[in-house]
């Protein structure tokens, strides 16, 4: 990315992730233009860009062809960050994460493909892997059997990427995430608990047997990690793992959320069962050594990660 000729399109830049890659990229000196229907974005992440005369805010939606088409207009490069990413919501309604990541992409594909515009970054997820039998997982496991619709999506999704960069001579960069987390997160397992817990600080439900262990990684060393993996890879294609290097337990995340709101006698009770809910991969770690051959390895550990995390949502009510 040269920033001196590049424009920027940001989709989700007012969301939790996105919001952070925005700051990054205007403190590196990058015009940038979010184009996102602020349905769980919020205004507030944007106030650090407002000042900035590169930053331009359009309100738009993935499912407007129209407006998309317009936003994509004289612009080099788009980081498409946009989706619906609550997992557990595909059990219940099966439409969102078609329309919100499989038709938004493809929208945003053709919008790339009408207007010439030939770099792509993608932001997908672990659950593309499934239940996977090898853990740490690479990025070349497979087969790839997603087990919730919201991974499915997301497969689908790198799939129209893959097929349009061969077809259409786009570049594309598709990031893997482990879980994000960071202030201005808006969903997942620390919010849930803080929520909870402030409604009844001496009880805290978990979802499952508590036993769950995943990867968590903070959102300045995933931002971080995707603009250096742009600089340093080059193919048609690449794909990265980006996570930490370790796992946390939901139980242990919940010692840490009760410990930083400074609780006690707090009686955690559990759902039951291996998996939080339909579709929840219980054990989850990503290899990383793609990332770690073009030089970069994460300084943060899961733990520290979460602690950060529940300091500054607490922080910001
Ligand atoms: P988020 O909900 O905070 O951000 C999504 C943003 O997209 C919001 O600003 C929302 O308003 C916008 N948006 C949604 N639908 C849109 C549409 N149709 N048109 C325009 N804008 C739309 O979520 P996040 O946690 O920041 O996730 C960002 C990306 O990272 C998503 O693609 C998600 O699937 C992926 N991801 C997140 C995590 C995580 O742990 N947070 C893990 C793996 C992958």
């Amino acid at each position: 990315m040269d920033k001196d000729t590049e424009k920027i399109l940001l989709t989700g830049g007012a969301g939790f992730i996105g919001s952070h890659l925005l700051d990054r990229l205007r403190d590196k000196g990058y015009e940038v233009t979010v184009f996102d229907n602020l349905s769980s974005g919020k205004l507030e992440f944007l106030e650090p860009s407002l000042k900035n005369p590169g930053f331009k805010l359009i309100e738009g939606d993935l499912l407007d062809t129209k407006a998309i088409n317009k936003a994509c207009k004289g612009v080099d490069f788009v980081f498409h960050v946009a989706a619906n990413p609550d997992v557990k919501l595909g059990a219940s309604d099966t439409s969102v994460h078609f329309e919100q990541n499989i038709l938004a992409t493809y929208n945003l594909l053709e919008a790339l493909r009408l207007n010439g515009i030939k770099k792509l970054a993608f932001t997908s997820t672990s659950t593309v892997y499934g239940d996977a039998k090898v853990i740490p997982t690479p990025e070349s496991y497979g087969p790839l059997i997603p087990i919730s619709l919201y991974g499915a999506s997301k497969l689908a999704c790198e799939a129209l990427i893959t097929s349009y960069s061969h077809t259409f001579d786009l570049q594309a960069w598709i990031f893997r995430f482990a879980n994000i987390v960071g202030a201005r997160s808006t969903h997942g397992i620390i919010f849930d608990f803080i929520q909870k817990l402030r409604k009844n600080p001496k009880k805290l439900e978990i979802l499952g047997d508590g036993k769950q262990e995943k990867s968590y990684l903070h959102v300045s060393e995933c931002v971080a990690s995707i603009l250096f993996a742009i600089e340093k890879s080059n193919g048609a294609v690449n794909i990265f793992n980006i996570g930490s290097e370790d796992t946390i337990s939901a139980s242990e995340i919940g010692k840490i959320v009760v410990e930083e709101m400074g609780l006690s006698d707090v009686k955690f009770t559990y759902t039951g069962g291996s998996r939080g809910w339909k579709g929840d991969v219980p054990k989850m770690r990503l290899g990383l050594e793609k990332l770690k051959q073009i030089g970069w390895k994460p300084e943060y550990t899961s733990e520290r990660s979460i602690r950060e995390t529940v300091n500054s949502l607490l922080k910001n009510n």
